[in-house]
């Protein structure tokens, strides 16, 4: 299967998905959006208010400034592919919870295999946690790190910086590393094929490397 019939397939099973409570309570699933080619993939965290309307990832407030910090490294939303670590919102925007993390983690799983994309940069706390589980977002956002094989790159969430103005001057200094980060990437020999894909979600520091 190619990487647009995968991304439709998995489209199609969130939107009908029932393995956790979040199905309960959700208007809209959304699975993420963008090119199933995209050199980026953005993960967040999971829908809010806006996103729950509309079944498309980061439309509201932190969606505009992830637009702004986009646009700021020449990107646009429709050259990247952006999703979160849950597909359905938790009521109230509360914390996804772990057995909802796990439920949707093939979904994600599947997504970035099928994008294979260049550098996944994770947005905020639960998405970061999802490959390092032991990091600290205060001591490694903006530091790229080899998992099993693939450039991931962890910001802090655009909902946090917009609202922490020492936060905003960190995510867009991270932001404007991203260009040089990406032609790193390029001059790196590429292990993805080689690795096992996922995070053992263990303390292991040797899988890891500063890149
Ligand atoms: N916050 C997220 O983490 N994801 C969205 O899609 C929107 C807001």
């Amino acid at each position: 299967m190619n990487a647009f019939a995968v991304l439709q397939q998995v489209a199609a099973q969130v939107a009908d998905c029932e393995r956790c409570m979040l199905h309960h309570s959700r208007k809209r699933a959304v699975p993420g959006d963008g090119p199933p080619d995209a050199e980026l993939m953005f993960i967040g965290e999971g829908p809010g208010f806006h996103e729950n309307e509309q079944g498309l990832p980061f439309v509201g407030a932190a969606g505009k400034f992830l637009d702004e910090l986009l646009a700021s490294i020449g990107q646009q939303r429709r050259q990247v592919f952006i999703t979160n670590v849950v597909k359905c919102r938790p009521p109230g925007n509360r914390d996804p919870q772990s057995d909802e993390l796990q439920a949707c983690d093939d979904f994600l799983q599947r997504q970035i295999e099928a994008i294979n994309p260049k550098v996944i940069i994770t947005l905020g706390r639960f998405s970061m946690q999802r490959f390092l589980p032991n990091a600290k977002i205060s001591q490694v956002h903006g530091k790229a790190v080899r998992v099993n094989g693939r450039l991931v790159c962890p910001m802090y969430h655009p909902a946090a910086a917009l609202h922490q103005p020492s936060l905003r001057s960190s995510v867009e200094a991270d932001f404007a590393a991203l260009p040089g980060l990406i032609a790193q990437a390029d001059a790196a020999p590429d292990f993805t094929a080689a690795a096992p894909e996922k995070n053992s979600g263990g303390q292991d520091p040797e899988q890891l490397s500063l890149f």
